[in-house]
């Protein structure tokens, strides 16, 4: 310890706005221990900005215990209710009928190809466990929304709404502030068995989806566009779904996850743009947020007053030519 002072951080709680209509939703943080320093940023972060006033609990999930500094200095930081979940070893670990080979073979071969994450297990464990299992966590049963947090990440403007209650009054399932392009070299195979998905299970596609924002030609190939999972604020009834648990399983006994390094973010989003008719999906224009070098900031017209500390140049996609996803899922949505 001793890298920070004790919080005196928690910003006094404020009233919320008199048309706040509390939602069961929740906060979820997968962190490990080592994470420590950065999470208290993106708690502090989002604290200041928005839960101060709202106060939904936070669930923080870990494939191995929390230690007694983790869980103090993370309380110190909210006078939310704090959950601290241990995450059910099946539900994280490369299961025994993965050929261990075949995995090996594809850590190599994305470390070869310069990969990020390209050589990592847990990596995979973790894309795997966002994908399928984080929203079948004994702890998160009792929600229906949540908002996924990340360490280190940036909440640049004051929310004067609840997005929680803007999905649920907007009959939302999942929103979104940032959309990238996916490393190909992770997902070769996963467009494959996606199609044969959707053959096989016609009746779950939806008939007003969004393929266009997945794919340029009609559905042939994948364009690798998908919203960016650290940030994500959704309807976990949606993971929960028949046709979801189906995708995921039939996603999963491909091997795909270690046998290529398939993320939770096309996984997820590609489920989102073709089983959800595309009202349902929702661009969180006013809410400012920064992961590693992404960020996206509202310009004057979306943000919600002067609040935001960050200037919309910077942000990706909408005024900058390094890639035009965000602005192709806006004109979708
Ligand atoms: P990136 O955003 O893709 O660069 O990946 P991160 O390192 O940020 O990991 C994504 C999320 O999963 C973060 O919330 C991490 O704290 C968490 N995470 C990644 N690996 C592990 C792990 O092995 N154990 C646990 N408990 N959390 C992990
Ligand atoms: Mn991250």
């Amino acid at each position: 310890g001793g890298f920070r002072q004790l919080s005196t951080t928690i910003p006094i709680s404020a009233e919320p706005e008199p048309s706040f209509q509390r939602q069961n939703a929740t906060l979820v943080f997968l962190a490990r221990n080592t994470d420590l320093r950065d999470v208290l940023t993106s708690m502090s972060n989002l604290e200041r900005r928005y839960n101060h006033k709202y106060l939904y609990p936070w669930v923080f999930l870990n494939d191995e215990e929390f230690t007694n500094e983790f869980k103090g200095r993370v309380l110190l930081e909210t006078n939310a209710p704090v959950y601290f979940g241990l995450i059910p070893k099946e539900h994280w670990v490369q299961p025994a009928w993965i050929d261990e080979d075949k995995a090996e073979e594809s850590r190599k071969r994305l470390k070869g190809q310069n990969i990020i994450y390209g050589d990592s297990s847990s990596y995979r464990n973790m894309c795997r466990f966002n994908s399928g299992y984080f929203f079948q966590h004994p702890l998160l049963q009792q929600f229906k929304y949540y908002w996924r947090i990340e360490p280190n990440v940036d909440y640049f403007c004051d929310m004067n709404y609840d997005p929680f209650q803007y999905l649920n009054q907007n009959n939302r399932t999942y929103g979104f502030t940032i959309a990238l392009y996916e490393t190909s070299e992770t997902v070769t195979t996963l467009w494959d068995s996606v199609k044969e998905f959707m053959a096989n299970y016609p009746q779950y596609i939806s008939n007003d989806n969004a393929m266009e924002l997945l794919s340029n030609d009609g559905g042939q190939t994948y364009n690798m566009c998908h919203f960016w999972s650290n940030f994500e604020i959704a309807d976990m009834d949606f993971w929960r779904s028949e046709a979801y648990r189906k995708f995921f399983n039939f996603l999963d006994a491909k091997g795909g996850f270690y046998y290529e390094r398939w993320g939770d973010a096309p996984v997820h989003s590609i489920a989102a743009a073709l089983f959800l008719p595309k009202h349902k999906l929702h661009f969180f224009q006013d809410i400012g947020y920064r992961h590693a070098v992404y960020q996206h900031c509202p310009s004057s017209d979306e943000s919600l007053g002067n609040s935001c500390s960050c200037h919309r140049w910077n942000s990706i996609g909408k005024y900058t030519n390094r890639l035009n996803s965000t602005s192709k899922s806006l004109t979708l949505l």
